[in-house]
This record gives C-alpha cells, structure tokens and sequence, in this order.
C-alpha cells in the first residue's frame, strides 16, 4: 500500500498514474526498428486513488487513439498510429466514433484516413487529468482551483462558436508563450512535452501540453476563489478575456 494520497482529490493513493498515460508513449517492438531508440525512458508518475486513475477507466486509450491519429504529427505519430492503434481499434471497434474511413492519395501516396467525431468531454477529463497530475508532480500538492482547457483541437463543426473561442484563445496564448522563459520539460519531447506559464499576479499560471510535436493544449490554472474570481473581472490581462472576457461570453458549454 502506499502511504499517499491522490495527485486530484487527496483521498488516499492505490497505484501509481503516468502522467501523461504511458500507452501514449510508443511501444518498442513498433518503432524502435525505425526509430532507433526507445521512448518510454523516465516515464512521470503520481499517486492515484482508483477513480482518478485513467488506466482504469479507460481513458487514456482514447486520448492515445484519438491524438497520434491527427494529421500534422510528426511522423513517431504516424508509425503509432499504423501499429498500436489498429490493434487498439481491431481490439476495440467501438473505441472511436468513426463516422468514414478512406483512403487518400498524397504524391501518389496511398494513406489511411478515419474521420472520427471527437468526444470533447472524454478530451477534457484526460487533459484535465494530465494537468493535475504534472501540477502535482511540479508541486507535490494537488491543485484546488479552476482550470480552463482550450485547445485549436476542439474544433466542433455544429459548435462555430465554442470552435472560435478555442482557435482565438489558443493563439492569444501561444504569443504570450513567447514571454514566458520557462523551462519546456519532458524526456520524451517526441511524444510529449511540457511547459508552465510563470505565475501572474492573478494567482494564476498557464501549462502548455504538447503532443507529437503538433498538437498543443492550454491548460489555465487559477487558485483564486469565487469572490477573488469576481474582482479580477474588471482587470483584464489577457488571460482573464479567455477566463472570463468578451471570448468567454461567446462560449456555450
Ligand atoms: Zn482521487
């Protein structure tokens, strides 16, 4: 038994939870004959109670699925995704909502594409998860504040304005980024990697996720409380037009 408690809701820990999943990180029969090394080296854990641990809930085989397959990945993603994942999906067929599967000529290059409908809430938990876990790890407390997911990803075409939203922020935070001098952390920067956000003087810091080298996650994090929240209203930075600014108030849940 260990004698910790959870990285998310401090109830008391029973296995240890990679963060990022470790079945995101490509498995060595797949890619180290192309690749020539391995990436599952120094792997980060924390301690998790059961409900919060992915594994188990399954979780962290969908953001895995659903992330190497994205074109504009590199191309570790590319092998991961002609590999595990059809192993995942012949395992699992019911795993990604697919809504065409076909196969599209590039210089005369013959590729498999899947058009799968994202579960933007199935994204959300696993990226919310990631975030506490890595805050946890940064911080050895787990985070009891806000946090506010967006990502170019969550890209809906029957929600235009959630999908603006995502795409303004996004870009409003990765010219921020510019400043941040921050270390960009992750021993596997193919796969994964990660950087926090200095912390502003709302009390509040931003965490970049990025996947394959193409995807990127912004995670805010804001240890303000309810009134703290309502009186930083009226001072806006840049991140509080994302929390709550003239982009928030376009956003439907
Ligand atoms: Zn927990």
């Amino acid at each position: 038994m260990l004698e910790k408690t959870c990285y998310w809701c401090e109830k008391e820990a029973t296995s240890l939870e990679h963060v990022p999943p470790r079945c995101l990180f490509p498995e060595d029969k797949d890619v180290k004959p192309v690749f020539k090394k391995t990436f599952r080296e120094r792997l980060i854990t924390v301690p998790s109670c059961d409900e919060h641990n992915m594994q188990k809930s399954n979780l962290d085989e969908y953001l895995m699925v659903t992330l190497s397959g994205k074109v504009g990945n590199n191309g570790l993603a590319y092998v991961q995704t002609l590999t595990k994942i059809e192993r995942s999906i012949k395992r699992n067929s019911k795993l990604l909502d697919i809504e065409k599967s076909e196969v599209i000529k590039i210089k005369d290059k013959e590729l498999p594409v899947l058009w799968v409908n994202v579960d933007t809430y199935k994204l959300n938990h696993s990226f919310e998860s990631i975030a506490r876990g890595l805050y946890f790890h940064e911080n050895s407390k787990s985070f009891k504040g806000k946090l506010t997911i967006v990502s170019k990803l969550f890209n809906h075409l029957d929600d235009p304005d959630g999908t603006e939203f995502n795409i303004r922020s996004s870009e409003i935070l990765e010219n921020e980024r510019k400043n941040w001098k921050t270390e960009v952390k992750g021993e596997n920067k193919e796969v994964f990697s990660y950087q926090f956000s200095p912390i502003d003087g709302f009390m509040t810091q931003t965490l970049a996720l990025n996947f394959f080298e193409g995807i990127d996650v912004y995670v805010i994090l804001t240890d303000l409380s309810d009134e703290e929240f309502g009186d930083a209203r009226t001072k806006l930075s840049f991140i509080n037009k994302i929390l709550f600014g003239d982009l928030q108030l376009k956003y439907k849940r």
